[in-house]
């Protein structure tokens, strides 16, 4: 990845309703302890994005991803081995994200499917690993979590041939139109990162403009894909407050009407409200 230069980002304008960013990597923005952790997720609050999932790529960070989100009650995890990761992946290795899996505050599994742009990992051990992690979403009755990367055909493909878990989302979505219909119609909630605001995404931004309010979802991925007119800065979750100013734009939609949908989507899909008050009790959450 190309390391990200520059200043943060300023901080925008506070959203009037808050959403939640869907898919970032607290580690990889820098965060090592709880500290840390709640000074990115104030800033992130500060702006109205009040929750964040943060999902790991392999398995120090899965560990690392469900540990943190123990520390403060706007965090929550998604955890799996990063189809770039893959080219071993050993009995120990499943065995151990899928216990990372069944923790209360891991979300989804994610991030898994297919990157066909690195060449990290061959397509068959992305396949198997793959294949591997939509059963353990299955098993553990969380949604599956996408990363898909010109790897669209092979993605709908396998997903057909293993049956799609009840819940599918496909993070950073950067398909066109036609593959977000196609993604709608199979009940798949499709989540926008930092490219759709860029100007030379008109595919991305037209396939934004189609999904319906209740399978749209807002991320960051940060520390990756900085909104515009940011791009090659370091990317952080209180970003989100951007993308999403920028997806409502592009729709037509009102921002508070589209941030409140939002939330209430993230809430019913990974079930972040259950979550919290499950946990409240004795836990040393915020
Ligand atoms: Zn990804
Ligand atoms: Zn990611």
């Amino acid at each position: 990845m190309t390391p990200r230069r520059g200043e943060r980002p300023p901080v925008p304008e506070p959203l009037p309703v808050p959403v939640v960013d869907a898919h970032t990597h607290l580690d990889a923005c820098g965060a090592k302890d709880s500290a840390d952790v709640s000074t990115m997720v104030d800033r992130a609050a500060s702006v109205g994005v009040d929750r964040v999932i943060t999902v790991a790529d392999d398995l120090a960070s899965a560990r690392w991803a469900a540990e943190a989100s123990t520390w403060d009650s706007r965090v929550f995890a998604a955890v799996a081995v990063h189809p770039t990761r893959t080219a071993s992946f050993t009995d120990a290795d499943k065995a151990e994200v899928e216990r990372l899996a069944r923790e209360p505050r891991v979300v989804a599994v994610g991030e898994t499917g297919l990157d066909y742009y690195w060449d990290y990992s061959p397509p068959e051990a992305q396949h198997e690993a793959f294949r591997w992690h939509i059963d353990l979403a299955k098993r553990v009755g969380k949604p599956l979590m996408i990363h898909d990367r010109d790897a669209h055909d092979d993605i709908l493909r396998i997903l057909t041939e293993e049956g799609s878990p009840e819940k599918v989302v496909f993070h950073c979505f950067s398909g066109d139109l036609g593959y977000a219909r196609q993604c709608v119609e199979r009940g798949y909630l499709l989540s926008f990162a930092g490219p759709v605001t860029f100007r030379n995404a008109a595919p991305l931004r037209e396939a934004a403009a189609f999904v319906p309010r209740d399978q749209l979802l807002v991320e960051t991925d940060a520390p990756f894909l900085t909104p515009h007119p940011f791009r090659g800065r370091p990317n952080e979750p209180y970003c989100a407050a951007y993308t999403l100013r920028e997806i409502a734009a592009l729709r037509g939609d009102d921002v508070a009407e589209l941030a409140g949908a939002v939330s209430t989507t993230a809430d019913r899909f990974f079930r972040l409200r259950s979550v919290t008050s499950d946990l409240t009790n004795g836990e040393k959450l915020r």
